[in-house]
């Protein structure tokens, strides 16, 4: 069983000085293939998102909010940064459809699993409010289209970008089918978006069914390996997914200009193997990676390799850049907290 690719690098969709620009993932596939690793994936022909797709998880303000703007010439979308071109309402919906296109692929049975190489993020749009670099939530749409079309019951979505995934815990707040995990750096009021506390829980039936752990700077490698082993899998067993979605950012990298969360490529390399084998256990494979943020390139390109590497089951890992000089922080203490606030023994 292979590996399916989606890949839109939405070259139309950038800003010149912005971190969220075309140069992200203009030159990924060379790369990739340069190293071997495409040899045995295939690569499918993204098909953008519909409307009714899209209303799945966005309120039809916000589409047609993203829209207006496109066809009047572009501008901000928000009062941050996030910006739109005048092709940007088509290239969000590919990014989103690209997505959908891959969770299709897997869920027929024509890949085991896959990696939306695409942009923009996703992972901060909320159902009626874009913020963040992100317009159509790419994640959320595969989601509820893997439920909408093939029936899944169950799904983890596991975001290990740098930023709270607050747009995705929007959408999914009151869900109990879909469990949200996510691990973000977490200094409110100084750090973007500045949700993501602990005590957000979820609401109703969705109540148990978010996860979030905040975590100072400089967490580092064996930080994020003792959150997906301590906490993760456990959650994970008892949800039992029959998908796995990982909202994948590369910006908790320790050379990311944007963020200071201390992860190695290595470290990267690692926590994409522990996801890969829990899907594995629990999910008969079905695992889908879907780029968020990540803007320092060259820690962008090896991270995503490295995940392909765990993805195509090859014991390769490369690290040019090296592990972060500073310290890393103990979060021994955050740990016990979340075990005893989501019932882990
Ligand atoms: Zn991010």
């Amino acid at each position: 069983m292979t590996t399916a690719v989606v890949y839109v690098p939405a070259l139309d969709h950038t800003k010149s000085g912005h971190p969220e620009n075309q140069g992200r993932i203009k030159q990924i596939l060379p790369f990739l293939e340069q190293t071997g690793v495409l040899a045995d994936v295939c690569l499918l022909e993204p098909e953008a998102a519909t409307i009714p797709q899209l209303r799945r998880v966005h309120a039809p303000t916000l589409i047609e909010r993203i829209r207006e703007v496109t066809v009047t010439g572009g501008g901000l979308l928000d009062h941050g940064d996030t910006y739109a071109t005048p092709q940007s309402f088509d290239l969000a919906r590919l990014a989103a459809g690209a997505t959908m296109t891959a969770v299709d692929a897997i869920l027929t049975g024509q890949a085991k699993n896959g990696f939306a190489l695409v942009r923009p993020p996703g992972h901060h749009a909320e159902y009626g409010r874009i913020s963040g670099f992100c317009l159509f939530n790419n994640v959320a749409a595969a989601a509820r289209q893997a439920q909408a079309v093939h029936g899944v019951k169950r799904i983890l979505i596991l975001d290990f970008d740098v930023h709270h995934g607050n747009g995705t815990q929007d959408i999914f707040y009151d869900d109990d089918s879909v469990m949200f995990i996510s691990a973000h750096l977490f200094l409110p009021r100084m750090f973007y978006p500045g949700t993501g506390s602990f005590e957000e829980l979820g609401n109703g039936f969705g109540h148990g069914y978010t996860v979030n752990v905040p975590l100072m700077p400089n967490v580092g490698d064996d930080g994020y390996g003792r959150i997906l082993t301590e906490l993760v899998y456990p959650l994970a067993r008892q949800f039992k997914p029959e998908l796995i979605l990982v909202s994948a950012g590369y910006d908790a990298h320790w050379q990311d200009p944007l963020a200071m969360a201390g992860l190695s490529l290595r470290g990267y390399a690692h926590i994409s193997r522990l996801l890969v084998e829990l899907a594995n256990e629990l999910a008969n494979g079905r695992i889908l990676f879907v780029l968020e943020g990540g803007y320092q390139v060259q820690a962008l390109s090896y991270g995503i390799l490295n995940s392909f590497y765990a993805l195509t089951g090859q014991d390769h890992i490369h690290d040019p850049i090296g592990p972060m000089p500073q310290a890393e922080q103990d979060i021994s203490h955050l740990l016990h907290q979340l075990k005893r606030h989501h019932l882990i023994y």
